[in-house]
Protein backbone atom coordinates (compact mmCIF):
# COMPACT_ATOMS: atom_id res chain seq x y z
CA UNK A 1 0.00 0.00 0.00
CA UNK A 2 1.50 3.62 -1.05
CA UNK A 3 2.90 6.10 1.77
CA UNK A 4 1.02 9.16 2.43
CA UNK A 5 3.89 11.06 0.33
CA UNK A 6 2.73 8.47 -2.44
CA UNK A 7 -0.80 9.62 -2.33
CA UNK A 8 0.00 13.25 -2.13
CA UNK A 9 2.90 13.28 -4.89
CA UNK A 10 0.52 11.22 -7.23
CA UNK A 11 -2.47 13.78 -6.32
CA UNK A 12 -0.59 16.96 -7.14
CA UNK A 13 0.58 15.26 -10.36
CA UNK A 14 -2.94 14.42 -11.54
CA UNK A 15 -3.78 17.85 -10.53
CA UNK A 16 -1.61 19.02 -12.68
CA UNK A 17 -2.26 17.01 -15.37
CA UNK A 18 -6.08 17.65 -15.36
CA UNK A 19 -5.11 21.87 -15.99
CA UNK A 20 -2.88 20.82 -19.09
CA UNK A 21 -5.78 18.77 -19.98
CA UNK A 22 -8.36 20.94 -19.63
CA UNK A 23 -6.04 23.94 -21.49
CA UNK A 24 -5.32 21.36 -24.74
CA UNK A 25 -9.22 20.57 -24.37
CA UNK A 26 -8.10 17.31 -23.96
CA UNK A 27 -11.16 16.82 -21.07
CA UNK A 28 -13.71 18.82 -22.03
CA UNK A 29 -15.75 18.96 -19.34
CA UNK A 30 -15.06 18.47 -15.66
CA UNK A 31 -14.80 15.39 -13.99
CA UNK A 32 -18.01 13.75 -12.95
CA UNK A 33 -20.44 16.10 -15.09
CA UNK A 34 -22.31 14.57 -17.77
CA UNK A 35 -24.20 17.20 -19.23
CA UNK A 36 -27.48 16.18 -21.59
CA UNK A 37 -26.00 14.70 -24.19
CA UNK A 38 -22.92 13.39 -25.37
CA UNK A 39 -19.79 15.47 -26.46
CA UNK A 40 -18.18 12.37 -28.31
CA UNK A 41 -19.41 9.41 -30.16
CA UNK A 42 -17.77 6.26 -30.71
CA UNK A 43 -19.48 3.71 -33.52
CA UNK A 44 -18.90 0.49 -33.80
CA UNK A 45 -20.05 -0.15 -37.32
CA UNK A 46 -18.31 -3.87 -37.56
CA UNK A 47 -16.53 -5.89 -34.83
CA UNK A 48 -13.55 -7.10 -37.13
CA UNK A 49 -10.06 -6.87 -36.54
CA UNK A 50 -7.11 -8.44 -38.95
CA UNK A 51 -3.85 -7.19 -36.49
CA UNK A 52 -4.22 -10.19 -33.83
CA UNK A 53 -2.50 -7.34 -31.34
CA UNK A 54 -0.67 -8.99 -28.30
CA UNK A 55 -1.94 -5.49 -26.31
CA UNK A 56 -5.29 -6.04 -27.25
CA UNK A 57 -8.35 -8.23 -26.20
CA UNK A 58 -9.82 -8.86 -29.85
CA UNK A 59 -8.59 -11.64 -30.74
CA UNK A 60 -10.12 -13.48 -27.73
CA UNK A 61 -12.98 -11.99 -27.63
CA UNK A 62 -13.75 -11.64 -30.92
CA UNK A 63 -13.97 -15.28 -30.67
CA UNK A 64 -16.52 -15.70 -27.56
CA UNK A 65 -19.06 -12.76 -29.12
CA UNK A 66 -21.46 -12.44 -31.30
CA UNK A 67 -20.12 -10.11 -34.20
CA UNK A 68 -21.09 -8.25 -37.10
CA UNK A 69 -21.94 -5.58 -39.14
CA UNK A 70 -23.91 -2.37 -38.18
CA UNK A 71 -27.63 -2.32 -40.06
CA UNK A 72 -28.43 0.69 -42.85
CA UNK A 73 -31.22 1.95 -41.01
CA UNK A 74 -29.75 1.74 -37.68
CA UNK A 75 -26.26 3.84 -38.79
CA UNK A 76 -28.58 6.38 -40.59
CA UNK A 77 -30.58 6.83 -37.22
CA UNK A 78 -27.65 7.41 -35.75
CA UNK A 79 -26.26 9.52 -37.98
CA UNK A 80 -29.11 11.47 -38.66
CA UNK A 81 -29.26 12.03 -34.82
CA UNK A 82 -26.07 13.11 -34.34
CA UNK A 83 -26.32 15.81 -37.06
CA UNK A 84 -28.35 17.64 -34.63
CA UNK A 85 -26.04 17.57 -31.67
CA UNK A 86 -23.42 19.67 -30.92
CA UNK A 87 -20.89 16.90 -30.83
CA UNK A 88 -16.83 17.62 -30.52
CA UNK A 89 -15.80 14.05 -32.26
CA UNK A 90 -17.63 11.43 -34.21
CA UNK A 91 -15.02 8.26 -34.24
CA UNK A 92 -16.46 5.59 -36.54
CA UNK A 93 -14.84 2.88 -34.81
CA UNK A 94 -14.78 0.91 -31.93
CA UNK A 95 -12.91 -1.82 -31.01
CA UNK A 96 -12.33 -2.64 -34.47
CA UNK A 97 -10.19 -1.55 -37.45
CA UNK A 98 -12.49 0.52 -39.25
CA UNK A 99 -11.48 -0.19 -42.96
CA UNK A 100 -12.28 -3.96 -42.67
CA UNK A 101 -15.75 -1.72 -43.31
CA UNK A 102 -16.24 -1.27 -47.24
CA UNK A 103 -18.81 1.21 -46.47
CA UNK A 104 -16.02 3.39 -44.24
CA UNK A 105 -15.34 5.86 -46.94
CA UNK A 106 -19.08 6.32 -47.88
CA UNK A 107 -19.61 7.15 -43.85
CA UNK A 108 -16.82 9.37 -43.48
CA UNK A 109 -18.22 11.52 -46.54
CA UNK A 110 -22.23 11.19 -44.57
CA UNK A 111 -20.40 12.45 -41.42
CA UNK A 112 -18.54 14.99 -42.76
CA UNK A 113 -21.55 16.32 -44.70
CA UNK A 114 -24.08 15.74 -42.25
CA UNK A 115 -22.04 16.98 -38.67
CA UNK A 116 -20.08 19.52 -40.54
CA UNK A 117 -19.31 21.03 -37.17
CA UNK A 118 -17.44 17.78 -35.72
CA UNK A 119 -14.14 16.42 -35.94
CA UNK A 120 -14.00 13.22 -37.30
CA UNK A 121 -11.51 10.85 -35.39
CA UNK A 122 -9.95 7.37 -36.82
CA UNK A 123 -8.14 5.15 -35.70
CA UNK A 124 -6.71 2.25 -37.87
CA UNK A 125 -3.94 -0.24 -38.04
CA UNK A 126 -3.32 1.06 -41.62
CA UNK A 127 -3.09 -2.63 -43.25
CA UNK A 128 -5.93 -1.71 -45.65
CA UNK A 129 -4.85 2.30 -46.37
CA UNK A 130 -4.01 1.14 -50.55
CA UNK A 131 -3.19 4.67 -52.15
CA UNK A 132 -6.92 4.25 -53.58
CA UNK A 133 -8.37 5.06 -49.74
CA UNK A 134 -5.44 7.10 -49.00
CA UNK A 135 -5.88 9.25 -52.11
CA UNK A 136 -9.65 9.59 -51.11
CA UNK A 137 -9.00 10.47 -47.83
CA UNK A 138 -6.22 13.17 -48.56
CA UNK A 139 -7.93 14.42 -51.66
CA UNK A 140 -11.49 14.85 -49.72
CA UNK A 141 -10.33 16.02 -46.04
CA UNK A 142 -12.40 12.82 -44.38
CA UNK A 143 -10.19 12.77 -41.38
CA UNK A 144 -9.18 15.45 -38.96
CA UNK A 145 -7.25 13.02 -36.80
CA UNK A 146 -5.95 10.07 -38.47
CA UNK A 147 -4.33 7.61 -35.78
CA UNK A 148 -1.97 5.10 -37.62
CA UNK A 149 -1.23 1.79 -34.74
CA UNK A 150 2.01 0.68 -35.32
CA UNK A 151 3.59 -1.12 -32.46
CA UNK A 152 7.06 -1.73 -33.01
CA UNK A 153 10.00 -0.47 -34.61
CA UNK A 154 10.93 -2.85 -36.95
CA UNK A 155 10.55 -5.87 -38.75
CA UNK A 156 10.83 -8.06 -35.49
CA UNK A 157 8.70 -6.11 -32.77
CA UNK A 158 6.39 -5.60 -35.14
CA UNK A 159 5.73 -9.27 -35.86
CA UNK A 160 5.60 -9.41 -31.93
CA UNK A 161 3.19 -7.50 -31.45
CA UNK A 162 1.34 -7.38 -34.33
CA UNK A 163 1.37 -11.03 -35.40
CA UNK A 164 -1.80 -10.17 -38.01
CA UNK A 165 -0.19 -7.87 -40.39
CA UNK A 166 2.73 -7.37 -42.44
CA UNK A 167 5.53 -4.82 -41.66
CA UNK A 168 6.81 -4.06 -45.46
CA UNK A 169 2.70 -3.87 -46.60
CA UNK A 170 1.70 -1.32 -43.31
CA UNK A 171 5.69 0.34 -44.36
CA UNK A 172 4.16 0.62 -48.10
CA UNK A 173 0.68 2.29 -47.21
CA UNK A 174 1.75 4.37 -44.49
CA UNK A 175 4.94 5.88 -46.90
CA UNK A 176 2.35 5.85 -49.51
CA UNK A 177 -0.18 8.07 -47.47
CA UNK A 178 2.12 9.94 -46.06
CA UNK A 179 3.64 11.33 -49.17
CA UNK A 180 0.58 11.94 -51.03
CA UNK A 181 -0.57 14.13 -47.70
CA UNK A 182 2.80 16.17 -48.21
CA UNK A 183 1.39 17.79 -51.40
CA UNK A 184 -1.94 18.09 -50.19
CA UNK A 185 -3.15 21.72 -50.18
CA UNK A 186 -4.80 20.86 -46.67
CA UNK A 187 -3.04 17.90 -44.78
CA UNK A 188 -4.13 15.80 -42.75
CA UNK A 189 -3.46 15.53 -38.93
CA UNK A 190 -1.68 11.59 -38.86
CA UNK A 191 -0.13 10.81 -35.70
CA UNK A 192 1.57 7.23 -35.54
CA UNK A 193 0.52 4.98 -31.90
CA UNK A 194 3.68 3.11 -30.45
CA UNK A 195 3.13 1.50 -27.49
CA UNK A 196 5.58 0.77 -24.70
CA UNK A 197 7.40 -2.09 -25.15
CA UNK A 198 10.32 -3.74 -22.79
CA UNK A 199 11.86 -5.29 -25.76
CA UNK A 200 11.58 -1.85 -27.27
CA UNK A 201 14.53 0.96 -25.94
CA UNK A 202 13.43 4.63 -25.26
CA UNK A 203 16.11 5.11 -27.74
CA UNK A 204 14.94 2.89 -30.79
CA UNK A 205 11.38 4.74 -30.38
CA UNK A 206 13.12 8.34 -30.92
CA UNK A 207 15.09 6.79 -33.97
CA UNK A 208 11.69 5.68 -34.78
CA UNK A 209 10.05 9.29 -34.11
CA UNK A 210 12.82 11.17 -36.13
CA UNK A 211 11.65 8.49 -39.06
CA UNK A 212 8.49 9.59 -39.12
CA UNK A 213 8.81 13.39 -38.55
CA UNK A 214 11.28 12.89 -41.48
CA UNK A 215 8.01 11.27 -43.63
CA UNK A 216 5.48 14.12 -42.19
CA UNK A 217 4.59 12.59 -39.09
CA UNK A 218 5.41 11.88 -35.63
CA UNK A 219 5.08 9.29 -33.01
CA UNK A 220 2.97 9.54 -29.71
CA UNK A 221 3.63 6.75 -27.73
CA UNK A 222 1.24 5.56 -25.28
CA UNK A 223 1.58 3.14 -21.81
CA UNK A 224 0.36 0.06 -21.77
CA UNK A 225 -2.72 -0.24 -20.76
CA UNK A 226 -4.72 -3.84 -19.84
CA UNK A 227 -8.35 -2.56 -20.81
CA UNK A 228 -9.38 -2.86 -17.32
CA UNK A 229 -8.11 -6.57 -16.96
CA UNK A 230 -9.83 -7.30 -20.59
CA UNK A 231 -6.09 -8.25 -21.97
CA UNK A 232 -4.63 -11.57 -20.85
CA UNK A 233 -0.87 -9.56 -19.77
CA UNK A 234 -2.06 -7.56 -16.81
CA UNK A 235 -1.10 -4.12 -15.60
CA UNK A 236 0.61 -4.49 -12.31
CA UNK A 237 -1.03 -1.49 -10.03
CA UNK A 238 -4.28 -2.76 -8.87
CA UNK A 239 -4.59 -0.35 -5.38
CA UNK A 240 -5.79 -2.02 -2.43
CA UNK A 241 -5.71 0.07 0.42
CA UNK A 242 -8.86 1.90 1.35
CA UNK A 243 -10.28 4.17 -1.15
CA UNK A 244 -13.40 5.25 -2.68
CA UNK A 245 -14.23 5.79 -6.60
CA UNK A 246 -14.47 9.25 -7.67
CA UNK A 247 -14.64 9.27 -11.18
CA UNK A 248 -12.39 8.23 -13.92
CA UNK A 249 -9.17 9.50 -15.37
CA UNK A 250 -10.29 9.95 -18.75
CA UNK A 251 -13.91 11.09 -17.93
CA UNK A 252 -15.08 8.57 -20.43
CA UNK A 253 -18.85 7.88 -19.49
CA UNK A 254 -19.22 11.55 -19.10
CA UNK A 255 -18.41 12.40 -22.20
CA UNK A 256 -18.66 9.67 -24.48
CA UNK A 257 -21.29 7.49 -26.03
CA UNK A 258 -19.88 4.08 -27.59
CA UNK A 259 -22.29 2.38 -29.47
CA UNK A 260 -21.87 -1.23 -30.80
CA UNK A 261 -22.71 -2.45 -34.27
CA UNK A 262 -26.19 -3.88 -32.85
CA UNK A 263 -27.14 -0.56 -31.08
CA UNK A 264 -25.78 -1.33 -27.63
CA UNK A 265 -24.52 0.75 -25.66
CA UNK A 266 -21.49 -0.01 -22.96
CA UNK A 267 -19.87 2.28 -20.30
CA UNK A 268 -16.35 2.61 -22.32
CA UNK A 269 -14.73 1.27 -24.75
CA UNK A 270 -13.01 -0.90 -21.80
CA UNK A 271 -16.07 -2.54 -22.08
CA UNK A 272 -14.91 -5.43 -24.84
CA UNK A 273 -16.70 -8.08 -22.87
CA UNK A 274 -20.00 -6.36 -22.78
CA UNK A 275 -20.53 -7.06 -19.40
CA UNK A 276 -22.30 -4.04 -18.53
CA UNK A 277 -24.52 -2.86 -21.18
CA UNK A 278 -26.44 0.78 -20.64
CA UNK A 279 -29.44 1.16 -23.38
CA UNK A 280 -29.40 0.26 -26.98
CA UNK A 281 -29.69 3.42 -29.51
CA UNK A 282 -32.28 1.53 -31.69
CA UNK A 283 -34.93 1.65 -28.84
CA UNK A 284 -33.78 5.10 -26.85
CA UNK A 285 -32.13 7.15 -29.50
CA UNK A 286 -28.09 8.65 -28.60
CA UNK A 287 -29.98 11.62 -26.07
CA UNK A 288 -32.58 8.83 -24.68
CA UNK A 289 -29.59 6.17 -24.01
CA UNK A 290 -27.43 9.17 -22.67
CA UNK A 291 -29.63 9.58 -20.01
CA UNK A 292 -31.08 6.21 -19.64
CA UNK A 293 -31.43 4.90 -16.00
CA UNK A 294 -29.03 2.87 -15.96
CA UNK A 295 -26.70 4.44 -17.28
CA UNK A 296 -27.21 7.71 -14.94
CA UNK A 297 -27.03 4.96 -11.66
CA UNK A 298 -23.85 4.05 -13.20
CA UNK A 299 -22.33 7.35 -12.84
CA UNK A 300 -23.11 7.84 -9.73
CA UNK A 301 -21.63 4.22 -8.71
CA UNK A 302 -18.19 5.87 -10.76
CA UNK A 303 -18.73 8.75 -8.46
CA UNK A 304 -18.51 6.90 -5.57
CA UNK A 305 -22.29 6.96 -4.50
CA UNK A 306 -23.66 3.53 -5.11
CA UNK A 307 -21.47 -0.24 -5.49
CA UNK A 308 -18.25 0.33 -7.25
CA UNK A 309 -18.52 -0.92 -10.98
CA UNK A 310 -16.68 -4.12 -11.38
CA UNK A 311 -14.80 -3.18 -14.62
CA UNK A 312 -14.04 0.03 -12.60
CA UNK A 313 -12.05 -1.82 -10.07
CA UNK A 314 -10.01 -3.55 -12.45
CA UNK A 315 -8.77 -0.25 -14.41
CA UNK A 316 -5.87 1.92 -14.32
CA UNK A 317 -7.98 5.50 -15.53
CA UNK A 318 -10.26 4.55 -12.07
CA UNK A 319 -9.85 7.93 -9.98
CA UNK A 320 -9.54 6.99 -6.21
CA UNK A 321 -10.03 9.17 -3.09
CA UNK A 322 -7.42 7.99 -0.60
CA UNK A 323 -7.83 10.18 2.42
CA UNK A 324 -9.32 13.02 0.69
CA UNK A 325 -6.35 13.02 -2.03
CA UNK A 326 -8.08 12.02 -5.61
CA UNK A 327 -5.45 9.86 -7.25
CA UNK A 328 -5.35 7.11 -10.51
CA UNK A 329 -5.18 4.02 -9.69
CA UNK A 330 -2.87 3.40 -12.20
CA UNK A 331 -0.22 5.46 -10.09
CA UNK A 332 1.13 2.65 -8.29
CA UNK A 333 3.33 0.81 -10.21
S1 LIG B 1 -5.25 -2.77 -30.95
FE1 LIG B 1 -6.49 -2.14 -32.70
S2 LIG B 1 -5.42 -3.01 -34.45
FE2 LIG B 1 -4.71 -4.15 -32.67
S3 LIG B 1 -6.09 -5.95 -32.49
FE3 LIG B 1 -6.91 -4.31 -31.18
S4 LIG B 1 -8.42 -3.31 -32.48
FE4 LIG B 1 -7.05 -4.47 -33.84
S1 LIG C 1 -13.46 1.15 -16.75
FE1 LIG C 1 -11.76 2.62 -16.66
S2 LIG C 1 -12.01 3.96 -18.47
FE2 LIG C 1 -13.96 2.88 -18.09
S3 LIG C 1 -15.16 4.26 -16.79
FE3 LIG C 1 -14.10 2.84 -15.42
S4 LIG C 1 -12.22 3.93 -14.90
FE4 LIG C 1 -13.01 4.94 -16.73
Amino acid sequence: MPNHDQVSEAAEKFRLDCQRREKSGELSRSIGDAGEFPLYLEVQTHTACNARCTCCPHPIVFKELPNGFMSDDLWEAIIHEASRLPLKRFMPYLNNEPFLDPKMIERLRQIRKRCPDTLIEVSTNASKLTAEISEVLVNEYLVDDLRLSIFGVDQASYSERMPGLDWMSTLTNVKGLLAKNKNAARPLNITIIGIEDENVSDAQWQISDSQWRQLGSSLRLWGYLDRAGNNQQKNEMIFEGSYTQRGCELNRPFERLCILYNGDVIMCSQDWRREDIQANVRESGLIGAWNSPKFRTLRERIMGRGDEVNLCTKCKMALLDVDGSIVPRGCYK
